[in-house]
C-alpha cells in the first residue's frame, strides 16, 4: 500500500443502523476525490448493512473499530478478524486509546491483534499517542516509540504495507483541544524516522500517518498541510456529513 491521503471517520458507539446508512451515503456521494481515501470505522452491527448501501465506486472503504486476537472460540461478545474480512471489509482500527483505557488493551495484546488482523487479510489502522502527563514530561516521542516497538515492529517490511499509523494524543481526543500543526508534524516526523531506522526509507516514505484529536472542518487544512501528516482519524466531527466532507476536502495542493 503506497502512502495515501486518508480521511478516516471513527463513529465510535454512535448512530443506529438507519442513521449510519444515511450518514455513509451522504459521505460516499460527496467523496469523489479519488486522490483521497475515505474510510468509515463504523460499529460492528453496521458493517454489513452499510457496506451493502454504499457503492464500491464511491471509493469509501469501511473499517471495524476492533477485533479479537483469536480466530474463533468461546469469547462471548467478541468478533474475529476472519468474521470482518468475510464481509469484504478492508480495515480494522487497533489500539484506539479508548480501548487501551476502558478495555485494558496493552501493547502485547495489540501486537497479537495486529498479527491476527493481517493474517485474516485486513489492513490495520494502528493508533498510538500519549496522555497529557507524558506530554508535559516531554517524553511523548519515547512513549510513542515504545508503543510502536512493542506492537508493530515485529512485522516485516512487506507486512508494513498494510499498516496505517494514527497518532492520536489522548489529551486531544474528544476534548476540543487540538495539537498544533507543529506538534502534529513533530510527532509524525519522529514516527517516520522510527520507521526509517527500523525498515528503511521505502517503508518510511510509503506509510500513511494520520493525526487524530479534535480534527474539524476548521482546522483540518492546516493540520493536513504539514509534510508528514497524511490525513486524519476523526471522531466527533465524522458524525456530521457536511463537516466530515469538509475534512475530506481539506488536503489542498496535496490532493491536486
Ligand atoms: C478518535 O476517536 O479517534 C478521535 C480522534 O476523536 P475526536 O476527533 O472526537 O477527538
Amino acid at each position: 500500500m503506497a502512502r495515501k491521503l486518508i480521511a478516516a471517520g471513527n463513529w465510535k458507539m454512535n448512530t443506529t443502523v438507519e442513521e449510519g446508512i444515511s450518514l455513509a451515503r451522504k459521505v460516499a456521494e460527496a467523496s469523489r476525490n479519488n486522490k483521497v481515501l475515505t474510510i468509515l470505522a463504523v460499529p460492528h452491527t453496521h458493517l454489513f448493512p452499510v457496506s451493502k448501501k454504499i457503492k464500491a465506486s464511491s471509493g469509501v472503504r469501511l473499517a471495524a473499530q476492533n477485533c479479537h486476537h483469536k480466530t474463533s472460540g468461546a469469547f462471548t461478545g467478541e468478533i474475529s478478524p476472519a468474521m470482518i474480512s468475510s464481509l469484504k471489509i478492508t480495515y480494522v482500527v487497533i489500539g484506539h486509546s479508548e480501548r487501551r483505557e476502558y478495555n485494558h488493551e496493552d501493547n502485547a495484546l495489540l501486537a497479537l491483534k495486529t498479527r491476527a488482523a493481517l493474517d485474516a487479510g485486513l489492513k490495520v489502522i494502528f493508533c498510538c499517542g500519549e496522555a497529557l502527563d507524558i506530554r508535559k514530561s516531554d517524553s511523548h516521542v519515547a512513549h510513542v516509540k515504545n508503543q510502536l516497538s512493542e506492537s508493530l515492529f515485529m512485522l516485516s517490511a512487506t507486512e508494513m504495507k498494510n499498516i496505517v499509523i494514527a497518532y492520536e494524543p489522548i489529551w486531544a481526543i474528544g476534548t476540543g483541544e487540538t495539537a498544533t500543526p507543529e506538534q502534529a508534524q513533530e510527532m509524525h516526523f519522529a514516527i517516520r524516522e522510527m520507521l526509517r531506522k527500523k525498515y528503511g526509507k521505502r517503508v518510511a516514505e510509503n506509510t500513511s500517518i494520520l493525526y487524530g484529536g479534535s480534527v474539524k472542518g476548521s482546522n483540518a487544512a492546516e493540520l493536513f498541510s504539514q509534510p508528514d501528516v497524511d490525513g486524519g482519524l476523526v471522531g466527533g466531527a465524522s458524525l456530521n456529513a457536511d463537516e466530515f466532507v469538509t475534512i475530506v476536502n481539506s488536503f489542498g495542493r496535496k490532493a491536486g
